[in-house]
């Protein structure tokens, strides 16, 4: 392990850390071992080869530009010309018998299925969700269980992605404090942590469907508390007033950079930034893209059933079940409240019945 590297993946994920992109064997794999194809963020292959142990298979590394699988995807950098090409470079068509890929279903805003199979004769079956369902996934034939597709979300999984997000934007504060403040350097250390950690472990609890909702919410409580201070002017030998703000400015952030800049919740700062004209920030785009379209509502989608052809590639690839298939094996919105404007089915749509518009 290089500890630099992933001490860079891991707290400064906003920014790219690509490994060499091309074809790994995993344990002894022979021609009819399964293949997989991954992005080249090296956190993400450094997770899956350890969720690999004891599989033998072929992990192809597609160039993402040295972004996760999700980002890259959303943005563009992970798509079918990534695919594609590692297919084609590998020579892994000459390493086995059958031609079967497994593809993360995160990477579906990306990577088109039909337009891999068409440009290399190779089908894409979409895996689990999470790296750890992967050898079970395997020794099942390539069947995936409900849970395996969808995204959860869970405290772990909000605390590894405000961790890689957050960290920048919380060590540029620190860095202030110590040139402007140096005296509240230590509650500024203190507060941010412990309204982090109470902010992403209650999240879900919280009132609002947006990051940015939730913090109003916590920030109007500590207004509250704030003004109860000064009117009321309690002494005290902690020194409340400044770690109030602190919390509010703090907990502000973390809402706002909730949406998850890869999480299933939609984002309030993409949108925001887009608007002031931002292109990106590290990996992540924000103008531009028709996601941030769908969330400033300049764009609709439109789902049109009599170009349906039952495909069933949207509710494969959706990763909150937005899609079920009816009785006409057709497909219906089952739950379009959840629509995290994640566009895969868009992308994915085999029957142009699927319309940003
Ligand atoms: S991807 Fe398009 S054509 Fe296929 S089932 Fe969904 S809506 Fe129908």
């Amino acid at each position: 392990m290089n500890p630099f590297k992933f001490i860079w993946a891991m707290f400064f994920r906003l920014f790219p850390c690509p490994v060499p992109v091309g074809l790994r064997r995993i344990g002894n794999p022979d021609r009819k071992s399964p293949v997989l194809i991954t992005c080249n963020f090296y956190l993400t292959v450094r997770r899956l080869l350890r969720k690999l142990r004891g599989i033998d298979a072929w992990l192809l590394i597609a160039d993402s530009k040295g972004v996760n699988v999700w980002c890259a995807a959303g943005g563009n950098e992970f798509n079918t010309h990534s695919a594609v090409s590692v297919i084609k470079i590998s020579s892994i068509s000459d390493l086995v018998d059958h031609r079967r890929l497994v593809l993360p279903p995160l990477a579906a805003p990306g990577i088109r299925a039909k337009e891999v199979r068409e440009q290399t004769g190779w089908s894409v079956n979409w895996g689990p969700v999470r790296a750890k369902d992967i050898p079970h996934y395997l020794r099942a034939g390539l069947h995936r269980n409900e849970g395996m597709k969808r995204v959860t979300y869970n405290w772990h999984e909000r605390l590894d992605t405000a961790l890689g997000t957050l960290f920048p934007f919380f060590f540029l504060g620190a860095m202030g404090f110590l040139v402007f403040a140096r005296h509240l350097l230590l509650d500024y250390l203190a507060v941010s942590i412990v309204t982090f950690l109470f902010f992403f472990f209650t999240c879900p609890w919280l009132p609002g469907k947006r990051g940015l909702t939730k913090v109003l919410f916590l920030d109007a409580i500590l207004g509250i508390l704030l003004f109860v201070f000064e009117v009321s002017d309690i002494q005290t030998n902690l020194s409340v007033r400044p770690d109030l703000i602190i919390a509010m400015v703090m907990l502000l952030f973390y809402g706002t950079e909730l949406g998850g800049l890869a999480s299933n919740m939609p984002s309030d700062l993409d949108p925001f930034l887009a608007r002031l004209g931002i292109g990106g920030l590290g990996n992540v785009a924000f103008a531009g893209t028709i996601r941030t379209e769908l969330l400033n509502d300049f764009r609709v989608l439109r789902y049109y059933r009599d170009a349906c052809i039952g495909c069933r590639s949207c509710a494969e690839v959706c990763p909150q079940g937005v899609w079920h298939m009816d009785k006409e094996k057709r497909v219906v919105l089952a739950h379009i409240e959840k629509c995290p404007a994640f566009l895969a089915c868009l992308v994915q749509c085999e029957g142009g019945a699927i319309k940003a518009e």
